[in-house]
């Protein structure tokens, strides 16, 4: 029998024959990258299983997340933004109150650097862009973030004050800074709340939408200590983690929880849902997509000069790691450093953006069953530090200052600028 043979074609022959070869392989190449993404969702991200030990709840009083809507998070696309060329040095120091939009053209500025990237990885609710600032070329990440509560507005400028000098060093070719930003890379959200932001500093006629839950309930909001989105949730309680807007059978539901929109002074809610706000997706996008690369994890808040470390519900292993990084911190500030003790699970109060770091770091995964972070166990579990990053939530100076020569005196008067500059060279020492 004759055999075939490609040279037996005719010439338009042959370009047919390639070209479907290659579209063959195209296609092979495109369905492979899909089945993996696919793969990688479901097998390494959502579990199915759920928490076995079910009886040590009392209420649940917040729905867990959608599944659906986690799988979103994961397979967010950011923005970014285009750079701008030549990096002139910055001058900032605290000069007036900054609105949120001065704080985007800092960022724009910075942005500038060869060493910066730039992401906007959401929206809040009224619309404004939810900033990534990336400074290093390091594979080791320190991951920060600020203003998650809005009246605590110290800490937008102060970590965009931290951002601008340690950028500054590198561009000055500052040696210590180029070499721990050749190795580390600073990954920071300046300001988490930026409605919330706008309105403590200057008002909520500053608000673009005035059908928002804070506009249509402002005659009756405590404006000076508030701590909510605009759509009056509490950031720091939407978070999906194991124990989030749930509470145990030993315990009542602490009294400062609300279950609905509240304007009630020293009462919070965290939403029907977890994960339902726009700024907290945002924030679990930042997480997700860096936490196992992660070597600190510091949430800036603002009640007072502490420093919280520790999970009950998390490994020894873990906790020994934080409360060392939380007493290295305060060597600086000198900022009381609390333990352990002062930190309580299934009381009503969870679901906040450094439980989900912890248990995330701890090999928590996500239960499409619970639509939260799930171990398998509330009481029992065996989790063990899995990844590298301690989460650490820092309470620089009261809530309430709207004088920035304040924040200028606790940057440089109180330790924060030796504090942070401390932080980058820990990630660079960790193995
Ligand atoms: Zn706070």
């Amino acid at each position: 029998m004759r055999k075939w043979h490609i040279k037996k074609l005719t010439k338009e022959g042959k370009i047919l024959f390639i070209s479907l070869i290659i579209f063959i392989l195209v296609i092979i190449v495109i369905f492979n990258s899909c089945e993996k993404e696919e793969t990688k969702v479901i097998e390494n991200d959502i579990v199915n299983t759920s928490e076995i030990d079910t009886d040590v709840i009392n209420t649940i009083f917040a729905d867990g997340m959608n599944t659906k809507d986690y799988k979103n998070i994961l397979n967010y696309i950011p923005t970014k933004l285009i750079s701008g060329v030549n990096y002139n040095k910055i001058n900032y120091e605290f000069e007036k109150t900054l609105h949120y939009n001065d704080i985007e053209a800092l960022i724009n500025e910075m942005n500038k650097s060869d060493i910066v990237n730039v992401y906007i990885i959401g929206k809040s609710h009224d619309n404004r862009n939810i900033y990534d600032v990336e400074i290093g070329k390091g594979d080791k990440i320190l991951m920060l973030d600020a203003n998650m509560h809005a009246a605590e507005s110290a800490n937008a400028p102060i970590l965009t004050k931290f951002l601008i000098d340690i950028l500054n060093d590198y561009e000055n070719n500052d040696n210590e800074v180029v070499e721990l930003l050749n190795k580390v890379k600073i990954v920071a959200i300046p300001c988490i709340n930026p409605d919330g932001y706008e309105i403590y500093n200057f008002g909520v006629d500053y608000l673009n939408n005035k059908k928002l839950w804070i506009y249509q309930d402002k005659d009756n909001v405590f404006f000076d200590h508030f701590k909510y989105n605009a759509n009056g949730v509490d950031l720091n309680r939407n978070f999906p983690t194991q124990n989030a807007g749930l509470y145990y059978n030993e315990y009542k539901l602490i009294s400062s929880v609300s279950l609905s929109k509240t304007t009630q002074r020293h009462t919070y809610f965290g939403g029907n849902t977890l994960g339902s706000e726009p700024e907290v997706r945002a924030v679990m996008y930042q997480i997700l997509s860096h936490y196992k690369d992660t070597y600190a994890y510091v949430n800036i808040h603002s009640q007072g000069r502490v420093i919280y470390s520790g999970k009950p519900n998390l490994s020894d292993e873990y906790n020994n790691l934080t409360i060392e990084l939380c007493n290295r911190m305060s060597t600086f500030n000198k900022y009381k450093v609390h333990g352990l003790d002062r930190e309580e699970i299934g009381e009503g109060n969870d679901g906040t953006a450094s439980d989900f770091m912890a248990e995330l770091v701890n090999g928590f995964i996500f239960s499409s069953k619970t639509g939260r972070l799930s171990s398998n166990s509330y009481k029992n579990n065996n989790s063990s530090l899995k990844y590298h990053a301690p989460a650490v939530v820092l309470e620089t100076m009261n809530d309430n200052y709207k004088d920035p020569s304040k924040y200028k005196d606790e940057y440089y008067n109180h330790g924060l600028k030796e504090m942070f500059y401390d932080l980058v060279r820990y990630v660079n020492e960790r193995e």
